[in-house]
């Protein structure tokens, strides 16, 4: 199905399909993320946030790299397996330091964790540098796929976030993306073109958030469209690209009380506690009324596990690594081992893709299931 269809599908069906495809995929993990937001100084005057360069009421910080690498490491310690370094552009954080700071934390983390980045385009010589130093994975969201809109709202264009996003593919890095849902001036028809585009990338990661006006910002009057269309692009999203891992968004948490969980219920499969300093987390605000501020990060864990336990799903701490990902990884590792190794690996991958086909059954089955279950709601009371 494309996706207008699938968008065009009656809520309750959407979420059931979307929900049981993730169960065939992933069972019902969801993966934890350890996410440190290391600066908000940014060079960019992107129109919705709130930590734009021109937003002068900001109390600005940048973190060191000792004080990056004691966060990670104590999330390490707390048996986190997977963490997110992100912040503005920030000019101090130049490549040669990202690399840098790649390589000590590679050698605090060993090689059971996953190290993500997100620091906006660069040069390719540049992720390769930061590759190299050993993160492993890339975020770059495109946020509109719309390319007038994404010029005047961030001051760049669509294709070069794009061109950045095909060399991480190309360098081997895990990569994601994602767009934010309700900007103003989107439509039913823009968010089935951000749908589209996100899947004809084929990341292993996928970030859906819905616009939230932020009064320090340009578009502070305009209004927001709530959870609705976020929940709806994860729900299609999961269908269109099964293995994706699709976190339940902070700002969907934010728009609505119980909006982490109904992402966890349409699809999504990753939580990300906020492990920095309570400071530096108050002073990232994106978008007004961002949630769990006042808290570490650590302490929050145990009450996400409450959150992922009223859908039906349980905290896993591992790296958490895209099936699809785990297979074109196994493949390069074979290709640098030798011929048989690589007939091996092509084996593998393909026995990994049956596997996913076999998800993919599952979740049809699980499709007619749901079908029933929305098109007969009183054998549904009755059960
Ligand atoms: S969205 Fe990112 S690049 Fe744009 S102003 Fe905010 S932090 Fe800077």
């Amino acid at each position: 199905m494309t996706a207008v269809e699938l968008l065009a599908l009656p809520d309750l069906e959407l979420f059931a399909r979307a929900d049981h495809s993730c169960r065939a995929t992933f069972g019902p993990s969801v993966f934890l993320r350890g996410l440190l937001e290391v600066s908000n100084r940014c060079v960019r005057d992107c129109l919705y946030c709130g930590i734009r360069r021109s937003n002068s009421k900001v109390r600005r910080y940048s973190m060191g790299d000792d004080e990056i690498v004691a966060a990670v490491a104590r999330g390490h310690e707390a048996g986190l397996r997977s963490f997110v370094l992100q912040g503005g552009e920030d000019p101090d954080f130049t490549p040669d330091r990202l690399a840098r700071l790649a390589s000590r934390l590679r050698q605090r983390l060993g090689e059971d964790s996953a190290l993500v980045l997100s620091f906006g385009t660069m040069h390719k010589s540049d992720y390769q540098a930061i590759k190299s130093g050993g993160a492993d994975r890339y975020l770059i969201r495109f946020e509109t796929s719309d390319e007038d809109l994404h010029t005047r709202l961030r001051g760049s264009p669509l294709a070069r976030r794009l061109s950045a996003i095909d060399d991480l593919k190309a360098l081997g890095f895990e990569v994601g993306t994602g767009f934010m849902t309700g900007l103003p001036g989107s439509t039913e028809e823009s968010l089935a073109a951000d749908v589209a585009l996100a899947a004809s990338i084929g990341p292993d990661m996928i970030g859906i958030g819905p616009f939230i006006p932020h009064p320090g910002t340009p578009l502070g009057e305009s209004e927001g469209r709530g959870l609705g269309p976020a929940l709806r692009a994860v729900a299609a999203l999961r269908l269109l690209l099964p293995e994706a891992n699709m976190p339940a968004t902070t700002a969907a948490g934010s728009v609505a009380p119980d909006g982490r969980e109904r992402m966890l219920a349409a699809g999504a499969n990753v939580l990300m506690p906020n492990i920095g300093p309570v400071d530096a987390k108050r002073d990232y605000e994106l978008y007004p009324g961002k949630i769990c501020l006042d808290e570490d990060g650590l302490s929050c864990i145990g009450c996400l596990s409450i959150r992922a336990m009223t859908v039906g799903k349980r905290l896993d701490r591992s790296r958490g690594d895209s099936p699809s990902f785990e297979r074109r990884a196994a493949l390069a590792r074979s290709r640098e081992s030798g011929p048989r190794a690589e007939i091996a690996g092509r084996h593998n991958a393909e026995a990994g893709r049956h596997n996913a086909e076999a998800g993919r059954h599952n979740a049809e089955a699980g499709r007619h299931n749901a079908e029933a279950v929305t098109h007969s709601p009183d054998c549904a009371q009755g059960a």
